[in-house]
């Protein structure tokens, strides 16, 4: 089997220790040479100096790093500071996101959706950046619909758009189809799928509740039914996480991106099963 490239997805540390950490579990990860890693960015900019912070790290220990930038609640200057900072500091990816408005801040700011910030991306530093978006195989929990939620995915790569990183998903045809339909409508991107490996059943059920990942009745039910046994939640998820990237890597997808959670182990255990050395 022809393996796919890889891409890591860490969240920025708030503690000196969990920078420490960090660090420790890139090495692990670099093992496997991964395209880049990502670091996400805090609903409103919330994150943003921790965001640069590790991006700025993950590029000093020579490895290729992509922050994620969301630009809901935020102006135009702020978002040009940024990628101008970014592209002094030579990075050369971006994964470009409207965001959620945190509760409580009231304004939405100067961008409304993705496409927008991608558009200005490409009005402000040309072809720079190599520019990723989101993509959802089960679509956005606020879209009117599914064919209108294509429609508004396809606007963020007519901006501009390199390519795409989905949602995480446990059901491999979501992901076909919605590739499928996105070539119908005209897109050539690749579209990547991200992989969310099954640690801790609790904290995944919230994740999905939150974003409308869905996570199969049958899954749910034995996940629930192993309670507080970790070591079968785990075992399972490893099964489960493993057969859907041999699927998704049969039907040809062009990388996998794997939500890390900031930890080695779980996405090292999944790719070192399929054959990642
Ligand atoms: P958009 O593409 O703008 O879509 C949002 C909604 O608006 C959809 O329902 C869409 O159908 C609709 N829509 C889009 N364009 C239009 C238009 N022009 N007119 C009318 N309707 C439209 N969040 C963070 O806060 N920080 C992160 O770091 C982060 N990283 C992520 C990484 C990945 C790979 C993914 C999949 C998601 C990430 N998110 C992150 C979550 C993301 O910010 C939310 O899902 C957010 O609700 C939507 O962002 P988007 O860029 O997909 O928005």
């Amino acid at each position: 089997m022809n393996l796919p490239a890889l891409s890591f997805e860490f969240f920025p540390p708030q503690t000196p220790e969990g920078a420490a950490k960090l660090v420790n579990v890139r090495g692990q990860l670099a093992a496997l040479q991964p395209e880049f890693f990502s670091v996400t960015f805090g609903a409103g900019g919330s994150t943003q100096e921790r965001t640069l912070d590790t991006v700025l790290q993950i590029k000093a220990e020579g490895y290729a790093a992509a922050p994620h930038l969301s630009c809901v609640g935020s102006t135009r200057d702020n978002i040009r500071k940024l990628l101008h900072t970014y592209r002094e500091a030579g990075i050369g990816r971006i994964v470009a996101l409207r965001g959620d408005l945190p509760s409580g801040m009231a304004s939405i700011g100067e961008f409304h959706y993705a496409n927008e910030l991608v558009a200005f991306i490409r009005a402000e530093t040309g072809d720079h950046f190599h520019i990723e978006v989101a993509a959802y195989p089960e679509f956005h929990p606020q879209a009117r619909s599914a064919q209108d939620d294509l429609k508004n995915f396809k606007r963020k790569i007519d901006a501009g758009a390199n390519s795409a990183i989905t949602q995480y998903f446990y059901n491999p045809d979501a992901y076909f189809r919605f590739v499928d339909a996105s070539t119908r409508l005209g897109v050539s991107a690749p579209i990547v799928p991200g992989v969310m490996p099954i640690v801790r059943f609790s904290q995944l059920a919230r994740f999905s509740d939150a974003c409308g990942a869905e996570i199969p009745r049958w899954m749910r039910r034995t996940l629930e039914g192993y309670g507080d046994d970790v070591e079968s939640v785990q075992a399972f998820g490893l099964d489960i996480v493993v057969q859907l990237c041999e699927k998704l890597i049969a039907g040809g997808a062009p990388g996998l991106h794997v939500y890390t959670l900031n930890q080695a182990a779980a996405p090292l255990e999944i790719l070192k099963r399929i054959g990642y050395q």
